[in-house]
């Protein structure tokens, strides 16, 4: 509220600005949800936000044509109005929310009070916002209690994949794509507005390898005002994809999408705010999932599958590494989200620490994604592994640190030369191996997804073979190096690799 250093100005000359400033509570609107066609039959979808009833900022995305829209299409846009919001709180923070846009009943604005307490968290945390500032209380006018919408399943299943162009959507695709009644895998890349996906020749490379065509949600974020914090973070990017993916499945005629979100992102990130753990990756974790698919189940019958959620990060990359049908991508793949290039690794950052412990546990070419470069051996990474082992996560889509310090001991197991790293956080023994094998609980699935594909898969079996040798090793005292079988390379485009200190 406004406050005035100078005791002599008096408000009550100020006017009626000021007055009612001091009146109107601290509130941001989601006015509305306005979906147009251009002739080409592509779909613009407008979203608009007014903070304390001041001028509308609009938010945009533009969806693949398609001659006409049906009503769980245009009913998921309207709800995913309430992600984007998450935007224009970030720039200005409030305890208010009021969603003109659509009705919603008790339930949905208990989720979205559910939402905004773990999406804000890292936000305020960050920004030494108030321990309540994440308690937000949402209003709207009163929707009446909704029944799940049927699916109409006529013949074979046609899927949308989320293309994120790291290793998790791979395995995830690999999954839809041995799946006996999937007749259609394709790929949906939700674009944060600067051209990415046209731009990259790595996510084309890998829509291009893997076959299929591409749909595009491009989001326009121009009109966002600078947020006036220091740290702008915690974006809901997920669950934005989410409502993204669902509404251009129910768009083009899908049955599902599907996502690679694996168990690790369960994981807080051990700090808490008001009371709570912090999660970075609350809005992939298998509770989130739950409630998610019950809310956008109620909208569209399209579903929201998430087959990787029972692996830990480190088995979908022992999966990524192991299976042979996946190889081709290995050039093709990406993770690292600070290089500010959709093709280039940094090579300093948690994201690029952890894929690098996480495919040297399995391969022995994880520095030529880092032009030869091994990461171990470079002191300046250091303090990235020193973080992915301790006891508070990285503010960044990584392992846990019992799966870090697994995939640390693989990597030495397989090596002769272990480099500073190895050396500094591994002693030889391997620890924590049951996570090559365990199993957490699954997502819930459609009738026409078959779970059991992924344990018939050549890699999974490996990794299980790989657990019974350490058991042995351990049980006999024993260490043997290298029983991972050597694998064929592939040639990696040198152009894809740039590092921070070069001058970014
Ligand atoms: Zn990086």
């Amino acid at each position: 509220m406004a406050s005035f250093d100078d005791a002599s100005v008096d408000g009550d000359t100020l006017g009626g600005a000021f007055a009612a400033l001091e009146l109107v509570p601290d509130t941001l609107t989601y006015t509305r949800c306005t979906i147009a066609q251009d002739a080409d039959k592509t779909w613009r979808v407008a979203y608009a936000y007014s903070f304390c009833g001041g001028p509308e900022a609009w938010m945009k995305v533009t969806l693949p044509p398609r001659d006409a829209m049906n009503d769980e299409c245009r009913r998921v846009l309207a709800h995913a109005g309430l992600v984007l919001l998450c935007w224009p709180w970030m720039a200005t923070p409030c305890r208010k929310i009021v969603c003109k846009a659509t009705a919603l009943t008790a339930d949905q604005r208990q989720f979205w009070a559910d939402f905004y307490r773990e999406a804000f968290a890292e936000f305020a945390l960050h920004n030494n916002l108030d321990e309540d500032a994440c308690d937000i209380e949402v209003e709207a006018e009163l929707a009446e209690d909704a029944e799940p919408v049927a699916a109409q399943h006529q013949g074979d299943v046609r899927v949308l994949c989320g293309l994120g162009g790291g290793k998790d959507s791979l395995v995830a695709w690999l999954l839809s794509t041995r799946q006996p009644r999937v007749s259609t895998v394709d790929w949906l890349y939700v674009d944060d507005g600067g051209d990415e996906y046209e731009n990259s020749k790595r996510l084309q490379g890998v829509v291009r390898t893997a076959g299929g065509a591409a749909y595009l949600a491009k989001h326009d974020f121009s009109n966002l005002t600078e947020s006036t914090y220091r740290t702008p973070c915690g974006h809901p990017w997920a669950a934005l994809c989410a409502f993204d993916g669902v509404g251009v499945a129910a768009l083009l005629g899908y049955d599902g999408f599907v996502v690679g979100h694996e168990r690790s992102a369960a994981e807080g990130n051990g700090v808490f705010f008001g009371g709570r753990e912090v999660n970075h990756q609350f809005d992939k974790s298998l509770a989130w999932e739950a409630a998610l698919r019950s809310y956008l189940g109620r909208l569209s019958s399209v579903s929201y599958v998430s087959p990787l959620q029972p692996l830990w990060d480190l088995q979908v990359a022992g999966v990524f590494c192991l299976e042979v049908s996946l190889r081709p991508f290995y050039s093709l793949f990406r993770s690292c989200n600070d290089s500010g290039d959709c093709d280039a690794w940094c090579g300093a950052c948690a994201k690029c620490a952890f894929v690098f412990c996480a495919l040297s546990a399995f391969r022995d070419d994880a520095s030529r994604i880092f032009h030869g470069v091994d990461l171990y051996g470079e002191p300046d990474m250091i303090p990235f592994f020193e973080e992915l082992v301790g006891s508070e996560k990285a503010m960044d889509c990584v392992g846990t640190a019992r799966e870090t310090a697994l995939a640390l001991a693989l990597a030495r197991r397989r090596r002769k030369v272990i480099g500073v790293a190895l050396a500094a956080f591994t002693d030889g023994n391997v620890r924590h191996a049951h996570l090559l094998i365990e199993r957490g609980a699954a997502a819930s699935a459609p009738a026409w997804w078959d779970s059991n594909v992924l344990e018939s898969l050549d890699s999974v079996k490996a990794l299980a073979a790989l657990h019974a040798q350490i058991e042995e090793e351990r049980s006999k005292g024993t260490y043997v190096n290298r029983l991972c079988a050597a694998l064929p390379t592939e040639p990696v485009d040198p152009s894809g690799w740039t590092r921070r200190s070069d001058g970014q």
